[in-house]
């Protein structure tokens, strides 16, 4: 399959594991179990965990540097292997640890986004079995129902069938992405969209059908608002 299924999900990943900026704009947060104030991860997690999900192709790189394309080391070779995405999960787990980050979190929102990968490839139409247990067995897996096409590779991907299979993927992963990156589309709609998409309270009144009264008002001046730090 292409790429943007990988993305979609290691995006939505990225958005679970709930590693945000302070103010959902950008750094993470030091200590504090390492989760922003308002849930939001930074674009740089999104674009941590959308990295995650596609690092088992990057065994492409080797073959195109000349390792052979066959056995564990070639395309859709070990790198797809779910104990090879464990393994990582546990380094990121190490990682996490010294950034002050959830270390279980990190470790299983590491784990699934490396293993997705395989996942997902297994559902794709074309291309050679994963071997998902890899070392302690050669034996490759894949699954029965197979519904995404095989994208080509490298410029091919920009050809017809290509593009079919890149729009294949984007309407069945756009919920996914949608949901992933909510957060963020919330924060660029208008302030007065999401004022109208939002039902307002029913006004209070009284038993005898009236108006609430407006709120008393103090001579005195509010006093200055406080950074909420
Ligand atoms: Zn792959």
């Amino acid at each position: 399959m292409a790429s943007f299924g990988h993305v979609a999900v290691g995006l939505l990943t990225g958005r679970l594991h709930g590693v945000g900026g302070k103010d959902g704009g950008g750094g993470e947060q030091p200590g504090g179990g390492g989760v922003g104030r308002r849930g939001i991860s930074s674009w740089r997690t999104l674009a941590l965990f959308a990295g995650l999900a596609l690092l088992p192709d990057a065994d492409v790189i080797l073959v195109a540097l000349g390792t052979c394309d066959r056995g564990a080391c070639g395309h859709r070779g070990a790198s797809h292997s779910l104990l090879l995405a464990l393994a990582i999960g546990l380094v990121a787990g190490y990682v996490a640890r010294r950034l002050k980050w959830p270390v279980v979190r990190t470790m299983v929102a590491t784990t699934f986004a490396v293993a997705s990968h395989a996942l997902l490839d297994m559902l794709g139409a074309g291309g050679r079995g994963l071997p998902l247990l890899w070392p302690f067995s050669q034996a490759r897996f894949m699954s029965p129902i197979r519904i995404f096409p095989d994208a080509p590779r490298g410029l091919a991907l920009l050809s017809r069938p290509g593009v079919i299979n890149v729009a294949i993927e984007f309407a069945v992963f756009l919920p996914v992405l949608v949901y992933a990156l909510w957060p963020r589309i919330v924060g660029w709609l208008p302030a007065r969209a999401v004022e109208r998409a939002i039902p307002k309270l029913p006004s209070l009144t009284f038993i005898d059908g009236g108006p609430a009264p407006a709120p008393a008002v103090s001579d005195d001046r509010d006093p200055p608002l406080r950074s909420a730090g």
